[in-house]
């Protein structure tokens, strides 16, 4: 079997973390067996969609670098194809006409709910003669679905889930004004393009009981499902903003890499060993719905931060640079350059990007630099004026990381100091801050003539 999935995502809001997920289980596991992965916007909901929903989440899926194999296909403009195989089923008798009002229907709901039944169709219409119809009612159709037996799912991840026939009323599937439920929809949609497998949250397990019984009214052969469990937050609670960031727009602002939080959902909910890092190639490699657990899975924003930053690491410094340039909303040149020059220094102590540009920002301020408290504290009289003793040693160098090393260090011994009673007011007078990386990298990255002027300005002030 060609192994054919999709991601099927209502644009009603922005890519939510469980969505990326989704999409990533089923990205990879098309790939890991050499089908197709596609994507499907589910755009029927006109209340709820927005045009710039759909676009945000293709982008939220490019930048995670999950890509379709095929353009989207949107369920909107399928609406005809939806109508057609709802008059196939009226046809064949697995469907039929439905003429009760709003306000039969509100009716028959409060009637069963006040006898403590559950309010379901109570299939007035089922074997009603069509002659019978009310004048001015457009009919809405429905599944003539069966009555007694039951509806069995083997879930490629629940195991097998069934549920009472009796228990199912017969579902809407095109309404009276022509437009097909979003149950039928998907049914019609995933056996025209061909899905081989349903891989979704199972929140959606509900609806797989009617689905399954629109492909078997059509005699079409359903696909395998899996249903994955949702993401919780750390009190167990599904996920939701008051829990932290749910929407990958946030995650992309709060400085989280795409292969870093792709490869943190991988191990949320799919176990493989203890390994923490799985590249996408290693991940195509070894994902299979088998390594897919039953329960609910907690986001643990501390456990992605701290594999962030594994990540940055391991992150090309001029990805990275240009990444922190945008951040800093930064353009020059100058400045670019040494963001890049201590690139190295810098990405060994950030978790996230924006920690990375805030840790970068020094070097693209303007002098005179404001000082924090802790740093104006270092630069007592006393130091100021061994700060000026430090200039004339550097400027003696040519300032590469390794000349002005061996500089401070010739200098803190004919000083009869210690190198880190030389460095720290010497970072803070280069820095404004506390905390850089090495002071020799430090001092390369911004170069002679503004090392030196900082140097001044703190010496003067
Ligand atoms: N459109 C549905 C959602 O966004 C998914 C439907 C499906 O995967 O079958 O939750």
């Amino acid at each position: 079997m060609t192994v054919r999935t999709r991601f099927a995502p209502s644009p009603t809001g922005l890519l939510h973390i469980g969505g990326v997920r989704t999409a990533l289980f089923n990205y990879l596991f098309s790939r890991h067996h050499g089908g197709a992965f596609l994507i499907r916007i589910e755009d029927t909901d006109r209340a709820r969609g927005k045009p710039e929903y759909t676009q945000g989440i293709l982008d939220d899926l490019a930048w995670m670098g999950i890509a379709p194999d095929a353009p989207p296909v949107f369920q909107s403009a399928r609406a005809a194809r939806h109508a057609e195989v709802a008059m196939a089923l009226l046809a064949s008798g697995h469907a039929y006409r439905c003429y009760c009002t709003p306000d039969e229907l509100r009716a028959m709901r409060e009637r069963a709910t006040a006898e403590g039944r559950p309010p379901r169709y109570d299939g007035t219409w089922r074997d009603r003669d069509p002659a019978e119809a009310p004048a001015g009612v457009s009919p809405a159709i429905r599944l003539r679905c069966p009555q007694s037996g039951e509806t069995l799912v083997r879930d490629l991840v629940q195991g097998e889930v069934r549920v009472a026939n009796a228990e199912l009323d017969d579902l809407i599937i095109l309404r009276g004004d022509g437009s097909p439920t979003y149950l039928h929809a998907v049914v019609v949609d995933d056996h025209d393009m061909e899905i081989s497998h349903v891989i979704r949250g199972d929140d959606h397990l509900t609806n797989t009981f009617r689905q399954v019984q629109i492909f078997a009214a059509m005699g079409w052969d359903r696909p395998e499902f899996a249903h994955i469990p949702l993401i919780h937050g750390a009190d167990g609670a599904k996920l939701s903003k008051r829990h932290g960031a749910v929407g990958v727009p946030e995650f992309r602002a709060q400085g989280f890499l795409p292969e870093a939080l792709g490869n943190y959902l991988l191990r949320l909910g799919w176990g493989h060993g203890d390994d923490e890092i799985i590249p996408r190639d290693e991940a195509i490699r070894l994902f299979d719905l088998d390594g897919v657990g039953r329960a609910a899975s907690r986001m643990d924003y501390a456990k992605l931060t701290h594999l962030n930053g594994v990540y940055i690491r391991q992150t090309d410094d001029r990805r990275l640079a240009t990444d922190v340039m945008d951040r800093l909303g930064e353009v020059s040149g100058l400045v670019e350059g040494r963001v890049r020059a201590l690139m190295p220094g810098l990405k060994e102590r950030a978790r996230t990007l924006v920690e990375l540009a805030d840790n970068a920002a020094f070097l693209a301020r303007m002098r005179p630099l404001a000082m924090e408290p802790k740093a104006a504290a270092l630069l007592t009289e006393e130091a100021r004026a061994m700060l000026g003793r430090v200039a004339g040693a550097l400027a003696a160098t040519d300032f590469t990381a390794c000349g002005v090393d061996a500089a401070l260090r010739a200098f803190a011994e004919t000083e009869a100091r210690k190198l880190g009673q030389v460095a720290q007011p010497l970072r803070a007078a280069l820095t404004g801050g506390t905390t850089s990386p090495g002071i020799d990298a430090t001092l390369a990255a911004l170069g002679r003539t503004e090392s030196l002027a900082r140097i001044a300005d703190a010496v003067g002030g």
